[in-house]
């Protein structure tokens, strides 16, 4: 029997790698259930043509009308809002994809895990901003949550769950971004064109800019630490601009596993799909050889201050994360928009968790989703209020 497969957020960068793969095994081995998209109605509408799932959602309503009529006549049941995105994450499947992106995928991928089965977690804003309450649901559903995020794939690979004491540390690899070697002068000025080119990755708009400010690999620390249950002192990030090893981790006797690779996401979402056994992609082996070198350095806190709010709201506990990376959303949104500089996008967050700081309940741990979803609303509205004051 194929396995059944839903996509959340399959219209996306990392929605397509998926569906890709899908046709690379084949019907035998997937079976696509469900796909949802944000607002681009004719992806969907042309991903479901292809794919023939037996529901899709497209959760905002604006471009509704496309939908329907490009699926007239297919029987293929239509969902629209996002209340129908949750009954998406609830449709039963074998495997499930979490890959919307933002804060905005929490619920459905929470509805994922209520199944019980095999959740692939790319949606990491989901996890930094609900981290105990989603692990939580987690291990009451008994669902096995298999990362994407290649990271904490290659982590995943290499980590010896059973000897747990015997780890020393968890060791996160970043591409540094592409502007790794700028000064801060050359900072001031940089534009979207600029921070949207990749030197090594293709992804969307968002965890581009995030990959930019290294936001990115904040989010990462703080989905390290409640995917792994480690402290943040136990977590390091290195600069490795080739991004060949994907993370590694420290043993107490000295040894350091690592897990290598093209840069290509299709290597880690395939191993999630395939879990726990391996399938083949159309990924091009590595070859280390015409590679030539491998680099590693600290990273720049200084040029790069989103490092450092991600690990202190870490630390923090309780709704810092949540606070950070809904700021962080609309920070971004905010430069892409062309509404706040580059550098504009880590102080808008700065002073958005500052604001929090004196409320006695920040810092007391999260344990509903209403408490979650209350700290995100307030944070998008004063990181709104922020742009408009800053720059
Ligand atoms: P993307 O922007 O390319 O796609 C996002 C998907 O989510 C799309 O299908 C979009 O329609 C949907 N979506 C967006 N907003 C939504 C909303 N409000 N409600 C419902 N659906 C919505 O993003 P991506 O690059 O594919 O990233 C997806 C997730 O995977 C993110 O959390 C990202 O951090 C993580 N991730 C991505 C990569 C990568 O290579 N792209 C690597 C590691 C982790
Ligand atoms: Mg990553």
């Amino acid at each position: 029997m194929p396995k059944k497969i839903t996509i959340l957020g399959s219209t996306g960068s990392i929605g397509e790698n998926t569906l890709d793969l899908v046709s690379y095994a084949g019907p035998d081995i997937f079976d696509v259930v469900c796909l949802t998209a944000n607002s681009n109605a004719q992806k969907l509408a042309d991903q479901a043509l292809k794919f023939r799932p037996e529901f899709v959602v497209l959760a905002d309503p604006k471009n509704a009308d496309v939908l329907k009529n490009a699926l007239n006549g297919s029987g293929i049941k239509i969902g629209i809002g996002t209340d129908d995105l949750k009954e998406a994450g609830a449709w039963p499947a074998d495997f499930i994809m979490a890959a919307i992106i933002g804060a905005a995928g929490l619920e459905p991928t929470l509805a994922a895990v209520s199944q019980g089965k095999y959740v692939g977690l790319a949606n990491k804003e989901c996890l930094v901003c609900a981290g105990a309450l989603f692990i939580d649901a987690v291990k009451r559903s008994g669902t096995v949550l298999l990362p994407v995020d290649s990271e904490h794939n290659a982590i995943f690979q290499v980590l010896n769950q059973e000897r747990y004491s015997e780890v020393n540390k968890l060791i996160l690899t970043a591409s540094g971004g592409p502007f790794r070697t700028l000064s801060m002068d050359e900072m001031q000025n940089i534009t979207r064109a600029q921070a949207l080119s990749h030197p090594v990755w293709e992804m969307g708009a968002k965890i581009t800019i995030d990959s930019a400010t290294l936001m990115n690999k904040g989010l990462e620390l703080i989905e390290a630490s409640y995917l792994f249950n480690r402290p943040p002192e136990d977590i390091d990030i290195v600069i490795h601009p080739q991004s060949i090893i994907h993370s590694m981790v420290s043993y107490i006797d000295g040894t350091v596993l690592a897990q290598m690779g093209e840069p290509d996401m299709r290597t880690p979402i395939a191993y999630a799909m395939a879990w726990p056994e391996r399938m083949a992609t159309p990924v091009k082996s590595l070859d280390l050889a015409s590679v030539g070198k491998l680099e590693f350095h600290e990273p720049n806190l200084e040029l790069f201050p989103a490092l450092t709010l991600a690990r202190d709201t870490l630390t923090l506990g309780g709704a810092a994360p949540t606070v950070l990376n809904a700021a962080n959303e609309i920070a971004v949104a905010g430069f892409l928009a062309e509404k706040l500089s580059f550098l504009g996008i880590s102080r808008c967050v700065d002073k958005v968790l500052n604001s929090f700081i004196s409320e006695q309940s920040f810092t007391k741990p999260l344990e509903m989703l209403s408490e979650v979803n209350d700290y995100d609303a307030r944070a998008r509205a004063r990181a709104l209020e922020t742009i408009k004051l800053i720059d």
